[in-house]
């Protein structure tokens, strides 16, 4: 029987969270093995070609929206050879009354200045942005293909190995080492740190290893419409993406002078059925009247040319799981990164890269990283009765260098 293969650090899961570990590692000169029960990278949810970034802006907890911003300069810093950057306009709630300086004074208390952030009346957002809706403009929101950046960062390097078509089926510890075995109790490799960045599936291999994690699917359907040249819709359509209730990305003009247009997405809480549904293309026409505010458009003119269906991974309190697992030394979490792929996934790289090699936390720390916001993304906020030193980032043997509490909102 040939000896399994050991490696320093396994990642478990090729998605786009996996990848941009991953690579942050190898870019910090470590050997990284990478896991996945795929033949390539990116086959599951991160098969995405379609994302937006933005910071979250709205309604939220103050950690979040302190979180979205430094995972947003992080994203934008890590990506910006393939940034698309077309800029993202979040119009006003329909129930609210856009009011310029209170939405201002909001804007500067999440630290968001005007080359993040501008506030703009239904006529001045009509000439910047084409879109005749009071909100906020976020000139460097941008789209991102998922599957091709995740493709990109795992390219051959000589410190990567990568193990396509293995599913890991549990984790045990035996002598001061993780052993990973698959379905037919095979063990398949052995390491002394594991980043388990497998989405859903992260919730069996904890369980495996006796840490239950409050972890659910949410489905979701993207369609992909063409308007047809000359249809009353095509003089809506927006040249810049759009988020509020859903969102799209800007139109393109086909060789026949109609248009694409993205526009999504369902959010089918508790489901993971990867078939597309018509139900869920009908919902996305409504959402794409209100996104571009035009109740009377003729949902028939949106016709479907394609789609993209993908499971989310979400935790109970729509936060990502981001950490060190401080019950079970040598084991690192990165999942339910739910709709923020982009965000989270350049965030887990830089906090999960610093703890697992215990340095390098100035740089987190720079962008407005504190303390509380590791606390708030610790698997360990989950288990009760965890001692508050258990819920800082740093609850492997790592030296905490962060501030209590950032300044930085
Ligand atoms: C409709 C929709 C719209 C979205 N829009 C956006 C958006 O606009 N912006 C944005 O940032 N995000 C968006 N997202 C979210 C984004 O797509 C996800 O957050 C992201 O792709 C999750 O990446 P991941 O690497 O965590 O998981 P995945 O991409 O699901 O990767 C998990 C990987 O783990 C592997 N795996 C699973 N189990 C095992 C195992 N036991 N052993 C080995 N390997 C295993 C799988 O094969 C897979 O490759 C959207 C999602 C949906 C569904």
């Amino acid at each position: 029987m040939t000896k399994p293969q050991h490696h320093e650090i396994v990642v478990i899961g090729a998605g786009i969270c996996g990848a941009t570990i991953a690579n942050e590692l190898l870019e910090r000169g470590k050997a990284v093995c990478i896991v996945d029960a795929a033949p390539s990278p990116a086959t599951a949810c991160s098969s995405h070609a379609y994302a937006i970034a933005h910071p979250h802006i709205g309604k939220g907890s103050p950690r979040l929206l302190r979180l979205t911003r430094i995972a947003f300069l992080l994203a934008e810093a890590r990506w910006k050879n393939v940034w698309d950057q077309h800029g993202i306009f979040q119009p006003t709630k329909k129930d609210r009354v856009f009011d310029r300086t209170e939405t201002i004074e909001h804007l500067r208390s999440l630290d968001l200045d005007e080359d993040m952030a501008i506030a703009m009346d239904a006529q001045e957002a009509k000439k910047f942005c084409g879109v005749e809706q009071s909100g906020v403009w976020l000139p460097r929101g941008a789209g991102l293909n998922l599957h091709k950046i995740s493709k990109e960062l795992l390219q051959e390097h000589q410190q990567l190995t990568c193990m396509w078509n293995t599913r890991i089926a549990r984790l045990e510890e035996l002598d001061n080492q993780w052993h990973l075995f698959d379905a037919s109790n095979k063990l398949i490799v052995t390491a002394n740190q594991v980043v388990v960045a497998c989405a859903m599936e992260a919730k069996a291999l904890m369980n495996s290893i006796g840490i239950r994690l409050p972890l659910r699917p949410v489905r979701g359907q993207l369609s992909i419409f063409k308007v047809q040249d000359g249809d009353s819709w095509a003089k809506k359509l927006p040249h810049v993406g759009i988020s509020g209730d859903g969102y799209c990305l800007p139109a393109k003009q086909l060789e026949d002078g109609g248009y694409q247009w993205i526009v999504g997405s369902s959010f089918d809480e508790g489901e993971d059925d990867l078939a597309p549904r018509e139900s869920s293309d009908d919902f996305n026409r409504e959402q794409a009247r209100g996104l571009v505010n035009y109740s009377e458009g003729d949902l028939c003119s949106l016709i479907k040319i394609g789609e993209f269906v993908g499971v989310r991974c979400v935790a109970g309190d729509r936060l990502p799981i981001i950490g060190a697992l401080s019950q079970r030394p040598g084991i690192f979490l990165a999942t339910a990164l739910g709709s923020r792929g982009i965000l989270w996934s350049a965030l887990a790289a830089k906090l999960i890269t610093a703890q697992l090699l215990e340095d390098d936390f100035a740089l987190l720390a720079r962008f407005g990283f504190a303390t509380d916001l590791a606390a708030a993304l610790a698997p360990a906020r989950f288990f009760a009765g965890a001692a508050p030193s258990a819920l800082g980032a740093l609850a492997s043997n790592s030296k905490p260098i962060f501030p209590a509490e950032s300044k930085a909102k």
